[in-house]
């Protein structure tokens, strides 16, 4: 519900001429909800007999995690639409997927989608749209050809290499426009200020699938940050790396002067000085993340991070003097090359920035997760390693830490981890495999189907 691409999407597609767009979302339960249902002039949507997807001229889906592929086949199984493209004989709904895993990965969901999108929809909706109302939403030859000379559009069987739509110079940032209770960012005006990354860590997609860096301008934020204030005094800045906008100070300073209250989302720690630790005071911020990913500085570099033990600890320190007391690190175990002295090394990047809390009730919580190789990056063709490897190394790591009165740490069960590698790197005929095994209620078992694969 929070994803801004979602938002910048729906945005966009309702001011369209002609278009009505209603929200979708599969809950936990597996029910399909829709909060639009409850607006009166949305009303005759949901007055016919067929109230769930199936009814619509398209379907757009938003991914940026591989394992909500399940959650795409779960909805349309729901609605009775084939998941399968080639089981799918209807010409309508047409469907369209994008979103950050899409455009690294365009060839998997292709087995699902009419369309996959690859890139910046922001860029080109507009254009889908009229060519999608021009053609009635008819899923023919001719709307085909059209959509497939949209730069960003990939369809299997006509489009020979995904090219990326990316759009430059965004006077537009994408934001909230819906403000909803209950969700990890409650009440909260988010608005991105950033897009891409400057660095290029060699696991993370964000260099294949939302690059190049591209740093919104202050008044295109504040300009739109204004209206929000009307609605709610909380505001959280979304990007890869917020300091990679050199503005992100007057930007804070100019929505703390209309009244608002900055949320931070995520900081480099290499960019992390007194300035910025000011700033997330003023703004009542207790947390600060940090994504080291490695205690091994060796292991770091390898994966393409250039943050040293010594900006990691100094950052830290800096908060800490500050009165900032709950710090988040993300960890990655599992990393190519790995051996067993890198996760010591991260147990003792732990204990070594325990040591500088200074102020009682300081917490570190670790959310770790095992390396997953994604589609277009440097790392996807490494190997991964069989369970046992995984849970003798959260033994290691966990003996490691010196003060667990201070430290939190979780390990996710790996019931997925391999599903998740294969919907990352796979291709179409490993969506067809899930796909069959999703029809049989066996998921467990394209889990196995998944690890004797990827370990072969
Ligand atoms: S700094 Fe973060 S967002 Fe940027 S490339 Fe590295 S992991 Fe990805």
């Amino acid at each position: 519900m929070s994803s801004l691409g979602f938002h910048n999407l729906f945005n966009r597609a309702s001011s369209f001429h002609g278009v009505r767009v209603v929200r979708f979302f599969l809950e936990k339960t597996d029910r399909i909800y829709s909060p639009d249902a409850f607006i009166p002039q949305k009303m005759d949507i949901f007055s016919r007999q067929d109230r769930l997807l199936k009814g619509f001229d398209a379907l757009f889906f938003s991914v940026s995690f591989e394992l909500d592929y399940i959650n795409i086949l779960k909805m349309l199984s729901l609605s009775s639409i084939p998941p399968l493209v080639s089981e799918r004989k209807m010409a309508k709904p047409l469907i369209i997927v994008g979103g950050v895993t899409a455009t690294a990965n365009p060839y998997i969901l292709s087995a699902f989608s009419d369309i996959v999108f690859t890139g910046d929809m922001d860029g080109k909706i507009e254009e889908i749209l009229n060519v999608l109302t021009e053609n009635n939403f008819h899923k023919n030859h001719t709307l085909l050809e059209r959509l497939s000379g949209i730069e960003g559009v990939f369809i299997h069987g006509r489009t020979a290499v995904p090219v990326r739509s990316i759009t430059n110079n965004i006077s537009r940032p994408a934001h909230s426009v819906v403000l909803t209770g209950g969700t990890s960012f409650s009440n909260m005006f988010l608005i991105e200020i950033v897009r891409g990354c400057k660095s290029s860590c060699a696991f993370c997609m964000t260099r294949c699938a939302s690059g190049p860096v591209r740093i919104i301008q202050e008044r295109y934020i504040l300009d739109r940050v204004d209206k929000a204030l009307r609605h709610t005094s909380r505001v959280g800045l979304i990007g890869p790396v917020l300091t990679d906008n050199d503005c992100l100070t007057g930007i804070v300073r100019g929505i703390n002067e209309a009244g608002g209250q900055v949320s931070f989302s995520s900081l480099r720690a290499d960019d992390f000085n007194e300035g910025v630790a000011g700033l997330l005071v003023e703004n009542r911020q207790n947390t600060v993340t940090f994504a080291p990913e490695t205690g091994s500085y060796r292991l770091r570099k390898r994966i393409g991070k250039t943050m040293t033990d010594e900006s990691l600890l100094k950052a830290v320190s800096i908060a800490v003097e500050h009165g900032i007391k709950r710090f988040r690190y993300y960890i990655m175990y599992g990393l190519p090359e790995e051996k067993m002295e890198d996760i010591k090394a991260t147990a003792e990047i732990v204990n070594e920035t325990v040591r500088l809390f200074k102020n009682p009730g300081c917490r570190l919580h670790l959310s770790i997760n095992p390396f997953v190789p994604k589609k277009g990056t440097p790392l996807e063709t490494e190997r991964i390693y069989p369970e046992e490897y995984y849970l003798k190394m959260q033994e290691v790591l966990r003996n490691g830490l010196n003060r667990t009165d201070c430290v939190s740490l979780k390990f996710d069960s790996l019931r997925y981890f391999y599903i998740h590698c294969l919907l990352s790197t796979g291709d179409a005929d490993d969506a067809v495999s899930l796909y069959n095994y999703f029809i049989k209620g066996t998921i467990s078992s394209f889990g196995k189907y998944a690890m004797e694969k990827l370990l072969r």
